[in-house]
């Protein structure tokens, strides 16, 4: 598939035709990942920040938000419950929050990992090569920091602090990489300003990268936030504006199966938010459910954007959903840590570097 097909691929609204795109990417990942689909267990360890990011209901800035910080007990205990639940992996995700120094999240890696054979992802933000270095060396397996568009003019209008130069986030994807991290990126979909062939260049975007896992939502606009309160007339001015639908999700999460066949890929929690997220995500090309181990009255506060009703219930209870949405579709649980078959072939290509053997490219 070149780029003008993923193209024409992205602008097709037509349902029926779709479907021939649904079981593409359906193909790809049964024949490229398998059956099983992997859980990982997420725990939203904090949501202060000091970012700014203009649609998150995370940012420093954000009154409404009722901010909440979990102790090292507290991770400690939800991850054992997590781990007694079955998980495999065990996801810390958070706002920027300074408490999180290179130090405090070291100790908690080594801590889950000294009680449990478990992968450890992060998800913690933007942070200097020393200290993902530093949390790589504690044994941190995986690290998600979606790029959210590679269309960097966009990227700097959502992120004021960020100068001319280079993408922060396309950076520290590489730096990742290098030290050996299975690295997760990831887009919005529907963000203001946001094109078609920018869409197009994300795709590209996954496979330059080598990108071991892939995290696509619905960008959701959020009241509370400077790019929510943008008003409909205003976010449809370029004539190119990709909307802000589970459907637009679809396309991209369809079309990255697609262009990184042996990655990662969650049916997300946005995709939850707008309608029957997991049951479709899982039928147009991915593999892997994130169930939150977030307690209910701290699950609630994480509020990035409106619109998930998951808070309310208990960690068996989103982890029964899981396995009732996995097995109507026939499908099985994966019983390992799921560990990327990209990073596989990636070491591979690595070592043939090395020797001067480069596989010849055409
Ligand atoms: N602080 C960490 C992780 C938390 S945010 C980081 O910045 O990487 C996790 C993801 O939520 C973001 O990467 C972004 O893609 C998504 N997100 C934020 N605001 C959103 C919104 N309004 N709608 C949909 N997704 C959003």
């Amino acid at each position: 598939m070149d780029r003008a097909e993923r193209l024409s691929w992205l602008r097709e609204t037509n349902e029926k035709r779709l479907e021939a795109l649904w079981q593409i990417a359906d193909r790809i990942r049964r024949e490229s990942v398998g059956d099983a689909v992997h859980l990982r267990g997420l725990i939203e360890i904090s949501n202060q920040c000091r970012r700014h990011c203009a649609y998150c209901g995370l940012r420093s800035t954000n009154t409404a938000a009722r901010r909440y910080r979990m102790t090292r007990e507290q991770i400690l205990t939800i991850a054992r419950q997590g781990v007694a639940l079955g998980f495999k992996t065990i996801v810390l995700q958070s706002g920027e929050d300074s408490r999180n120094t290179p130090e405090t999240i070291e100790s908690l890696i080594r801590d889950i990992k000294a009680h449990a054979d478990v992968a450890v992802t992060l998800s913690l933000g933007e942070y200097d090569y020393e200290t993902y270095a530093r949390w790589r060396k504690a044994g941190a397996d995986r690290y998600l920091l979606r790029f959210e568009t590679s269309d960097f003019g966009l990227f700097r209008s959502l992120h004021r602090s960020v100068g001319p130069g280079e993408h922060p986030r396309l950076t520290r994807l590489r730096w990742l990489k290098e030290l050996g991290y299975e690295a997760g990126g990831g887009v919005m979909v529907g963000l203001p300003g946001q094109t078609y062939e920018s869409l197009v260049d994300d795709l590209e975007w996954f496979a330059a990268l080598d990108l071991d896992m892939i995290g696509i939502g619905p960008y959701i606009p959020n009241p509370d936030t400077p790019l929510g309160q943008f008003a409909l007339s205003e976010r449809l001015l370029h004539r190119d504006q990709v909307p802000a639908t589970a459907l637009m999700a679809y396309k991209m999460l369809a079309l990255a199966r697609i262009m990184v066949p042996l990655s990662n890929i969650p049916a997300t929690t946005a995709l939850e938010a707008l309608g029957d997220g997991w049951m479709e995500g899982l039928q147009r090309g991915a593999n892997v459910l994130m169930p939150k181990l977030t307690p209910p009255e701290m699950a609630g506060n994480y509020h990035i954007y409106p619109g998930w009703d998951g808070a309310a219930f208990e960690a068996e209870a989103r982890m029964d959903n899981a396995v009732k949405v996995i097995s109507a579709l026939g499908r099985s649980i994966d019983e390992t840590k799921g560990c990327s078959q990209v990073r596989v072939d990636w070491e591979t290509r690595q070592k043939l570097k090395e020797h001067g053997n480069e596989p010849a490219s055409d």
